[in-house]
């Protein structure tokens, strides 16, 4: 159960729960695997991540759960033996076959690998991180740290794989319908000189003798590393719709900073399902790809992959980012990098150089790139590492601000190689740029680290803005209704906000239009009221609550209803061409439209996101159903507001963000 590297059967227990890895030879995923592993990862947080390795992981399961957990990957054929459960790392091309480099096609050689693997008991003790690679010539399916790997043979690359050993050409060939037994013929030597050796080796690399004596246990000689094309990795990371080789389409999506969660994958299958597609492929770069479509299928995919959070877009700030599993996952974090990480996407760019934050110096899932970025939250502080130098800073929210919307300069000339005492948080060495870019301006040097905060409000609300434009889902909306939505989830702090708004197809023109025309603004309570910025109002717009007027209390006496109801009776005489604001009292919401269908005068627009538990899911979807009534804007569900409501205003009255 608290084994460091995680499987099925074996746990590692994190600080959110249970974390489980699933193996995936070659990043083969069936669809109906694919919905069976989300139902699983759904049994407990929901948390899904994508390995470097290719296989999926689901966080923050419940250990009473674990059971469950177990039947349904073993039931859909994702553990096809327990002995072997953690005896996986065979990758490959994701585009095999595919690629205009491929000379052949793996997934045989994957398929018929792995079934061996399994049946041979002994193979189960081979060691987790022992990685093997089956290449098709493109080069996608190498990595520098393979151990094993076939590539297609020089002379005959169309037909015959070579066996590689710790990168370097063994000489050793066979025909593709044989070339897994060259791999499984491989780990078997490695396994018999393992025994041999005093401790155990984890790795080619630590064999006593290295790749040479293994390759000579195979009765082989190396020759040099990599001095052929079809023994190097590819740099290349396939992203969104590419033509295959046979002219069909592959789509590739990546999932932001390696992670997704079940609903997501669940609802990707499903649509797949529909488009009656069976299988998809995990990469070693944090991405799912769908391949053999036609053109007008590929569309499709890229927009179920884009619905289900995942990036299909190459000039992404996504493109290149990465981050530990950070805060709340992991005991040793000590600051929130996946946060700062995330608000990196919006102003870094897909050619930026690589960047990963790690929470501690760990450095779990650090690439091995010369030219990445690599944020670092250490005892004393965090440091910013690249290229170019290394600077100290006192939080991770200066880091990001510090590198800026261009990474590759970021670290040049800031206090390079100069630790900052413990507890100092500014830019030392007088050199200035990491704070003051970052907006938090200079502070006493006895200020401790994690109390160093951002101080320009310009600059907290740019990034506050870029984060919500990084992590919700806006695409259904556009232009005032974008800036409206995005001020919502500013106003909550909830970036799923955005799945419950609904507005009806006028209504941010109708409202926009009547504020410039200087209509009066009606709001259920004074609290919405008040948080209407009355500066950003295009026309000195009057805003009206009529709570307070002494005839609200007597009305609602007479009518028998609440305050909020029966102050709406008093709007009688402004509501025509006015924008209606309910942040509060669904019963408001429910009067206003009794009198509507009665036949009151029309307000331009009505914003409609009272909050609470009786009436405001019922009333919105009431004014929602009378679309033929009035344009509306309703945040469906129990949340909504006061600070919704006037931050819906807000946004629609100014372009100013
Ligand atoms: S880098 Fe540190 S905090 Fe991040 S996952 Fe690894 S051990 Fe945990």
């Amino acid at each position: 159960m608290a084994s460091r590297c995680p499987g099925v059967l074996d746990w590692h227990l994190a600080e959110d729960g249970g974390l489980a890895r699933v193996r995936l030879p070659g990043g083969i995923i069936s669809v109906e695997q694919l919905r069976e592993f989300a139902l699983a990862a759904g049994l407990g947080a929901g948390v899904v991540e994508l390995t470097s390795r290719a296989s999926l992981q689901a966080r923050g399961l419940p250990v009473r759960e674990q059971g469950r957990f177990l039947a349904r990957i073993e039931r859909c054929g994702l553990l096809p033996s327990r002995a072997h459960d953690r005896v996986r790392n065979l990758l490959q091309s994701p585009l095999a076959g595919r690629h205009p480099r491929s000379s052949l096609d793996t997934y045989r050689v994957v398929r018929a690998f792995d079934r061996a693997l399994c049946a041979d008991e002994r193979l189960a003790a081979l060691p987790h991180r022992l990685v093997s690679c089956v290449d098709d010539g493109s080069g996608l399916g190498l990595r520098a740290d393979a151990d094993l790997a076939l590539v297609p043979a020089a002379a005959d690359p169309a037909r015959r794989l070579e066996l590689l050993v710790g990168g370097c050409p063994s000489g050793l060939e066979s025909e593709l319908a044989t070339a897994h037994e060259l791999l499984l013929d491989a780990l078997r030597a490695f396994l018999r000189l393992s025994d041999r050796a005093t401790k155990a080796p984890r790795n080619v690399h630590e064999l006593p003798g290295g790749a040479s004596r293994l390759a000579q246990e195979l009765g082989a000689q190396l020759g040099p590393p990599l001095l052929a094309e079809r023994c190097a990795p590819s740099q290349e990371r396939p992203l969104g719709e590419i033509e295959q080789r046979d002219r069909r389409r592959a789509v590739f999506a990546l999932a932001p900073l390696g992670r997704t969660d079940a609903g997501s994958l669940l609802a990707l299958a499903d649509g797949l399902d529909e488009l009656g597609l069976r299988e998809l492929r995990v990469t070693p770069w944090r991405s799912l790809g769908v391949l053999d479509l036609a053109p007008e299928q590929a569309q499709r995919v890229a927009q179920l992959l884009t619905a289900a959070g995942l990036v299909c877009d190459r000039s992404s700030g996504w493109v290149g980012l990465s981050a530990c599993a950070g805060l709340g996952a992991c005991g040793k974090a000590r600051a929130d990098v996946r946060v700062a990480a995330a608000s990196r996407a919006a102003v870094r760019g897909a050619s930026d150089p690589p960047e990963h934050w790690s929470a501690c110096e760990r450095r779990c899932g650090e690439p091995e790139r010369p030219e990445a970025i690599r944020v670092v939250a250490t005892a004393v502080g965090v440091v910013v590492e690249g290229p170019g130098g290394e600077r100290q800073l006192g939080s991770v929210e200066a880091a990001a601000g510090a590198l800026g919307s261009v990474g590759a300069g970021a670290t040049g000339g800031a206090n390079t190689g100069g630790a900052a005492p413990s507890g100092s948080s500014a830019p030392t060495g007088g050199t200035g740029g990491a704070g003051a870019a970052a907006g938090a301006s200079a502070h006493p040097a006895a200020v401790p680290g994690d109390l160093d905060y951002l101080r320009d409000g310009r600059e907290i609300y740019r990034r506050s803005f870029a984060t919500i434009r990084a992590e919700a889902r806006l695409e259904r909306f556009a232009g005032p209704l974008e800036r409206c939505v995005v001020r919502m989830i500013h106003a909550c702090g909830m970036v799923d906000l955005a799945d419950d708004v609904e507005a009806s197809p006028g209504f941010a023109a109708a409202a926009t239009a009547a504020l410039r025309g200087g209509a009066a603004i009606l709001c259920d309570t004074e609290m919405v009221a008040a948080g209407i910025t009355r500066r950003r109002l295009p026309a000195d717009n009057e805003v009206v609550c009529t709570l307070g007027d002494p005839r609200a209390a007597e009305l609602a006496r007479e009518l028998a209803t609440t305050r909020t109801a029966a102050a709406v009776e008093l709007w009688r005489e402004r509501i025509e061409g006015a924008l209606v604001v309910v942040g509060n009292a669904p019963t408001a919401l429910f009067q206003l439209l009794i009198r509507l269908e009665e036949g009151w005068p029309r307000p331009a627009a009505v914003i409609g996101v009272p909050v609470g538990f009786v009436g405001a899911a019922e009333s919105k979807r009431a004014l929602a159903a009378r679309r033929h009534l009035v344009e509306f804007l309703v945040v469906h569900g129990r949340r909504g507001g006061s600070a919704i409501a006037a931050a819906a205003v807000n946004a629609l009255a100014s372009e100013e963000e």
